[in-house]
């Protein structure tokens, strides 16, 4: 997460769109709280394990609160990407603990993780973030 955190912000620097301006804006205080906190979170959320912690709806609600107090802009976007990543990772065979700290996960057992229907998904989904960057640069 930092890694692409760190792209974004790369990439965003390079495009001009502004979120990297962003940063430091606003209560300084805040910032870093929410920058400690995420950095907390990513910690606890690695070691609790893939499809844990990192993959709840409390986790996604105190890591959108980080990013709304670092970027206010991205939180929409962010807990977004965060629903939609916990959504496909629920279609496969292996559980996601939704409700953490409950120990029953949630699998529709659709599909498997490392097969056709989610190379499908990763082929639509980076033909429709191509089309998103073509179409936000014009
Ligand atoms: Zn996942």
């Amino acid at each position: 997460m930092a890694v692409t955190a760190a792209a974004a912000l790369i990439e965003d620097h390079l495009l001009g769109a502004g979120m990297w301006k962003s940063l430091g804006h606003g209560s300084s205080y805040l910032w870093f709280a929410g920058m400690a906190a995420f950095v907390i979170m990513c910690i606890f959320a690695s070691g609790s394990g893939h499809r844990g912690f990192s993959h709840s709806l409390l986790a996604m609600a105190l890591e959108t609160l980080c990013i709304w107090l670092i970027f206010p802009s991205a939180a929409a976007p962010f807990a977004v990407a965060f629903a939609s990543h916990v959504l496909m990772d629920m279609m496969n065979k292996r559980s996601v603990r939704l409700f953490y700290p409950a120990k029953k996960g949630i699998c529709l057992g659709w599909f498997y993780a490392d097969r056709l229907a989610n190379k499908a998904f990763a082929a639509g989904g980076t033909l429709w973030l191509i089309a998103a960057v073509i179409i936000c640069l014009r």
